[in-house]
């Protein structure tokens, strides 16, 4: 869906970058010009290497400028499931590193003074039923008592309104450590801090061809030059295209859309999100929002939709759930409507590692890569630099394609209608 998004008529006057001509040569390539490919382009800079990003579209086209701007702590499914099946220490760490990660967005952001109205004041999951109440009590006594967390608080439907002025919810579980910005001011910004380091930046460059000769270099064409490179990084997420079919046969990518209504009222905004936190309930097909710089409300939850009319249908759909959640906004003005992709991997856990071949990547943040693809660049980057000394809990080895990727479609499309079902019928 390649409508205005809120964020892109929002970000002030766009750079327009170069389209690669020629031969260039540098120490790293970097495929994709999103959050995952511009962190790692600016900390291999940082480090002193020579990089160049190739994007195919402008900075900041895929996920990372359509997104709901939320930056929050976690991956898909308890840290107690985690611990289960890759054990407490690696589960432990990849608490961790979800923490950090929303500091170091934070770090970067007040380091190199990048304007995207930053907002750190936490996230808030609203339970859509009583029994969701209950598991986030399990989740909140263990990341205490087992990672000595602390900075999770659960609220009960009376409390509610302290939080959000809504009955749809049954409680909510309240993390202080969450936040959120202007996902495209921030990738456009961060893109202007690599340049200004050194880094050069390609749009409207797609890259073709990733080819390596025996010098251990690596070639990568575009349709009008090429890039020779020692090594490549390839961070294409849910935009990728056949230009690895390891890597593309292991993301799936799955739609969201979003809308943002007029601004609002001061008070009117302030009434419904009145502590300002990022916000992402507890549906098997969420609903997520937040108030924006400009007092919008930006409310977004999962969709595909083929042809005009059923786009139209679906965003009237998330228009009715927004009112929904807040009758307060059945007067708003909707002013942009958008979507994207987002990339899921089979396992629901965001992958960084190397191909056989030496390519580096990362991708999966499945609808939590705000923050964790801008810490996936900083863990790609020291993988680089010292490939024995990094902390990558979520490192993945041997990465396989999905066996009858070309279905996704198709299996999203079932997996969302038993999700429906569960959210309208299960426990
Ligand atoms: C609607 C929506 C809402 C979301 N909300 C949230 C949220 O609130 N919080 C959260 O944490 N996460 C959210 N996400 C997920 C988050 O946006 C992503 O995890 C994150 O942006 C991934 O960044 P990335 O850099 O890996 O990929 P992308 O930003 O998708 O970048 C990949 C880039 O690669 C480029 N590309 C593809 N092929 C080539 C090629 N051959 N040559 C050159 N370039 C190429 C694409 O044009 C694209 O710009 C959301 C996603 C969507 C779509």
């Amino acid at each position: 869906m390649d409508s205005l998004s809120m964020w892109e008529a929002t970000a002030g006057e766009r750079k327009s970058r170069p389209t690669l001509q020629g031969e260039q040569h540098c120490d790293i390539v970097i495929i994709g010009g999103g959050f995952s490919g511009l962190s790692t382009s600016y900390h291999l800079q940082k480090m002193g290497y020579r990089t160049i990003v190739l994007e195919k579209n402008t900075v900041g086209y895929g996920a990372s400028g359509r997104n709901g701007g939320e930056l929050l702590t976690g991956y898909h499914g308890t840290m107690e499931s985690f611990a289960q099946k890759k054990g407490f220490e690696t589960a432990k760490k990849m608490w961790e590193l979800s923490l950090d990660s929303i500091d170091l967005v934070e770090n970067i952001t007040k380091e190199n003074g990048i304007s995207c109205d930053l907002v750190r004041k936490g996230d808030i999951r609203p339970a859509y039923k009583v029994s969701h109440l209950e598991k986030f009590k399990r989740d909140q006594e263990y990341l205490a008592e087992k990672f000595n967390f602390h900075e999770i608080s659960i609220i009960d439907r009376s409390e509610m309104k302290t939080e959000l002025n809504t009955d749809f919810y049954h409680g909510a579980r309240i993390n202080e450590r969450g936040a959120h910005f202007h996902p495209l001011k921030f990738v456009l910004g961060l893109a202007d801090v690599v340049e200004g380091l050194g880094g050069s930046i390609f749009e409207n460059s797609e890259a073709v061809k990733v080819k390596r000769d025996s010098a251990d270099k690596v070639t990568v064409t575009t349709p009008n030059g090429r890039v020779i490179a020692d090594e490549v990084v390839i961070v294409t997420n849910a935009y990728a295209g056949n230009l690895d079919n390891t890597l593309k046969k292991s993301v799936i990518p799955v739609e969201s859309i979003m809308i943002a209504t007029e601004p609002l009222t001061e008070e009117l905004i302030q009434e419904l999100i009145p502590k300002n936190r990022a916000v992402s309930d507890s549906k098997n097909l969420l609903y997520y929002f937040r108030r924006t710089g400009d007092n919008r409300m930006a409310f977004g939850g999962s969709g595909r939709a083929l042809g005009k009319r059923a786009q139209r249908k679906l965003f009237d759909n998330l228009r009715e759930g927004m009112t929904t959640v807040f009758p307060q906004l059945k007067d708003a003005r909707v002013e942009y409507r958008w979507g994207g992709k987002v990339g899921f991997t089979q396992d629901f856990l965001p992958y960084i590692g190397q191909l056989e071949d030496g390519t580096y990547f990362a991708f999966g943040y499945c609808g939590k890569g705000a923050a964790m693809a801008v810490m996936a660049g900083k863990v790609l980057a020291e993988t680089i630099h010292h490939p024995d000394q990094v902390n990558n809990p979520l490192k993945k080895e041997s990465l396989r394609p999905i066996p009858f990727h070309s279905q996704h479609a198709k299996g999203v499309g079932l997996m969302k209608f038993y999700m429906a079902f569960q959210d309208k019928y299960g426990k």
